[in-house]
C-alpha cells in the first residue's frame, strides 16, 4: 500500500532566523505520524539570508521543496504558489514565524484520517497579539460575516489542513485578488475545527501594521461581499427621501410665511451632506471597479524564479 502524503506549505518573507527551529520542530512534530511528507518552503522576496539557508536545507533533506518566488508578492500570492506546487493527500499552510505550532499538525492529520476534508485551526487564545489587534480582529468577522454570504469561520488563520479535493477545487478559483480565508472558506467540504494556542513570534517583528490590516479587511470585504454597493444605492433613497420631505416642508413654510430670504444654514448643510454622500458612493463604486481593473488584466498571481525539489506538479506551476 503506498503512503499518503502530506505538504507543509510556507511562506517565507525574511525570516531566516526561524527556519532550523521551524525545520526541527516539524520533523519532531511528524516522526511518528504514518504519512510522508514534504514541506515546501516559498520565499516571498526575502533580502536576509532565508533563500540560502532554505537551500542549504534541501541539500541536506530532498523533502524540502524550495521555490523562490522573482520579488516579494505577498504573503497569499506566496500561500498560493506553494499550494500549486503541493502535491500530497493533504495540504497544510503553515506560518514561518512559528506562531502556528507545528505540534498541533498531528491533531489536524487525526481529523483528517476521519474523513474531513477541511480542518480549521481555531486561536483559542493570541498570546501574541495585544488587545487592540483582538479587538479590530473580532470586529473584522462580525462584519464580514454580516456582509458576506460565505462563512468565514472567526478565528481562523491561514493555519488549517485541506485535503487534495479541496485543494484541487480551491486551485480552480481563478482570481489575482486573493484573499485566501475567503477563498478557504468558499469552497467548503466536510469541515471541522480543532483549538489550539497560538503563540508568539518566534523571531523577528511581524511585518503587518494597521494600515495593512485595514487594506486587508477591505480586501475581504471588496471581495467577498457586494453589500457595501447596494448600502451605497440605498443611503442615496434615504437621503433623497429626506430631501423631498424637507422640499415639501419648504415649499409649505413659503406658501403659509412668504420668503423672508433665509436659508443660507439649510442650503449649505444640504449641499454639503448631498455632496459627501456623492463621493462616499463613488469611492465605494471605485473601490469595486479598481478590483474589477486587476482582475480583467489577467496578470499571473506571482513569478517563480526557481524551484528546487523534485514535484510532479512543477511543470503545471502558472506562470
Ligand atoms: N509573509 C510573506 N510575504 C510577505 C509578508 C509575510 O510570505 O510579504 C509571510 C511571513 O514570512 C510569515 C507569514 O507570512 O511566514 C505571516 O507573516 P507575519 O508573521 O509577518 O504576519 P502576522 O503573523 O503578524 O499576521
Ligand atoms: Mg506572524
Amino acid at each position: 500500500m503506498t503512503k499518503n502524503k502530506i505538504s507543509i506549505v510556507v511562506p517565507f518573507h525574511n525570516e531566516a532566523s526561524n527556519i532550523a527551529e521551524l525545520y526541527e520542530r516539524i520533523c519532531t512534530a511528524l516522526k511518528d505520524e504514518p504519512e510522508n511528507w514534504e514541506l515546501v518552503c516559498v520565499n516571498d522576496g526575502s533580502i536576509d539570508d532565508t533563500l540560502s539557508e532554505l537551500i542549504a536545507l534541501n541539500r541536506r533533506d530532498p523533502r524540502v521543496h524550495v521555490i523562490d518566488l522573482s520579488r516579494n508578492f505577498g504573503k497569499e500570492a506566496a500561500m498560493t504558489a506553494g499550494i500549486d506546487h503541493a502535491c500530497g493527500d493533504a495540504v497544510i499552510p503553515l506560518d514561518a514565524d512559528l506562531q502556528d505550532p507545528p505540534e498541533v499538525i498531528p491533531a489536524l492529520l487525526q481529523k483528517w484520517r476521519e474523513g474531513f476534508d477541511v480542518v480549521n485551526a481555531v486561536r483559542e487564545s493570541r498570546e501574541g497579539d495585544g488587545w487592540s489587534k483582538r479587538v479590530t480582529a473580532h470586529l473584522f468577522y462580525r462584519v464580514i460575516n454580516r456582509l458576506s454570504k460565505v462563512k468565514i469561520p472567526a478565528d481562523v488563520g491561514d493555519f488549517r489542513l485541506m485535503s487534495r479535493a479541496a485543494i484541487d477545487a480551491l486551485k480552480q478559483l481563478p482570481e489575482r485578488r486573493r484573499f485566501m480565508k475567503g477563498l478557504f472558506a468558499w469552497v467548503g467540504f466536510r469541515t471541522t475545527a480543532i483549538k489550539y494556542h497560538r503563540a508568539p513570534r518566534y523571531t523577528g517583528t511581524t511585518t503587518w501594521n494597521y494600515w495593512k490590516l485595514w487594506n486587508f479587511a477591505l480586501e475581504g470585504i471588496t471581495s467577498f461581499s457586494s453589500v457595501p454597493l447596494r448600502l451605497s444605492a440605498y443611503l442615496g433613497f434615504a437621503v433623497s427621501l429626506f430631501a423631498f420631505v424637507y422640499a415639501i416642508k419648504i415649499i409649505g413654510s413659503t406658501i403659509l410665511f412668504g420668503n423672508p430670504v433665509k436659508g443660507y444654514p439649510s442650503l449649505i448643510v444640504m449641499v454639503l451632506l448631498l455632496g459627501g454622500i456623492q463621493l462616499m458612493a463613488l469611492g465605494v463604486i471605485g473601490e469595486y471597479l479598481g478590483r474589477l481593473y486587476e482582475e480583467s488584466k489577467q496578470r499571473p498571481i506571482y513569478v517563480v524564479r526557481m524551484i528546487l525539489g523534485p514535484s510532479d506538479s512543477a511543470s503545471e506551476l502558472k506562470q
